[in-house]
């Protein structure tokens, strides 16, 4: 294997840690503490577990950490209340309502009728916009995440051709508004895409975000390319469960620059983006400088 590893996990500690260091200026000047609300309908598993994680995360960073969870039977306008709670509680800064939701609530709706200052996901049509149009926002924390690891691997990533595959709201889209605003040159493959691995094969950075178990193989990776897989998906191997890439791992670290590991690559770097978006949205809120971190 000749590819760097690109330890997400490392780097997600290190902000998380620049987080806290923030967090404390902030009480100790301001007497500010940073809130995030997460709303949890139903019992998803895996939803449970990024729930779970994201409040101890947040109590570690020093901010305050607001559970709630509705039964999977939960009305939409009982959601839709909430949220409207949640945007008139001045110590909530940040509002995250997990997805998935329920099919009898309209997940679009919800998201936009979040304060778009307290949608630390990104999610709500007013920051997709502010994204789009290079105004300051609140960034989808994956996309995010993926950008932070690949500028602190390659530098300056101006004038790179960057491949994107996927075109999700929640990552493909983003990345490539990030990685546009990074002046990057960017394509956006997708499950219509002719030839993928011929376009993958341009690329100087590639994005996986596509959710296909190691789809993406060695041989349509151009040697020495920066490889950000996104995907977390579980695999039976042997009777046991794994959880695997998007990337071929083996074939793709045999010809990439650099790649992300799954899990440890990508995956740490969503909460430690979501706490960084909550400290980003409570200092916003209150006409607080961001501190750099
Ligand atoms: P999605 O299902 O919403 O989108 C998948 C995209 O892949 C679509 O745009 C589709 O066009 C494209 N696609 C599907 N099949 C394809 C093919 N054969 N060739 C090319 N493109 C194809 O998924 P998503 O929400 O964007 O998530 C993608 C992956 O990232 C999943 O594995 C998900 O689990 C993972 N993910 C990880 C994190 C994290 O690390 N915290 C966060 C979000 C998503």
């Amino acid at each position: 294997m000749s590819a760097q590893v690109i330890d997400g996990k490392a780097y997600a500690e290190g902000l998380r840690q620049r987080v806290a260091v923030a967090v404390g200026q902030l009480k100790a000047t301001h007497k500010l503490t940073p809130g995030l609300a997460v709303v949890l309908v139903g019992e998803d598993p895996a939803s449970q577990v990024y729930v779970r994680n994201k409040h101890k995360q947040t109590i570690e960073a020093g901010m305050e950490s607001f559970e709630h969870r509705l039964p999977a039977s939960t009305p939409e306008a009982e959601l839709l209340a909430l949220v409207d709670k949640l945007n008139q509680d001045p110590s909530v800064h940040g509002i995250l309502v997990q997805l998935p939701l329920p099919a009898q609530i309209d997940a679009n709706k919800v998201i936009n009728s979040i304060n778009p200052d307290k949608d630390v996901d990104g999610f709500h049509v007013v920051n997709a916009g502010r994204l789009a149009t290079g105004q300051d926002s609140l960034v989808p924390c994956t996309p995010k995440g993926c950008v932070m690891l690949a500028k602190d691997k390659l530098g300056d990533l101006t004038g790179l051709e960057a491949v994107v595959i996927g075109r999700s709201n929640i990552v493909g889209k983003p990345v490539a508004q990030l990685l546009i605003a990074e002046s990057c040159t960017v394509t956006i493959a997708h499950s219509k895409t002719k030839n993928l691995a011929d376009v993958v094969r341009r690329a100087d950075l590639v994005i996986a975000a596509v959710g296909r178990p190691e789809m993406v193989k060695g041989s349509w990776i151009k040697p020495g390319a920066c490889v950000i897989d996104v995907g977390i998906n579980r695999v039976e191997v042997d009777g046991k469960g794994k959880l695997v890439g998007d990337c071929d791992y083996a074939s793709c670290a045999q010809v990439a620059g650099s790649i992300t590991p799954v899990p440890g690559g990508v995956g740490p770097m969503t909460i430690a983006c979501l706490l960084r978006n909550t400290l980003h949205a409570a200092c916003a809120l209150n006409g607080i400088a961001m501190p750099k971190l």
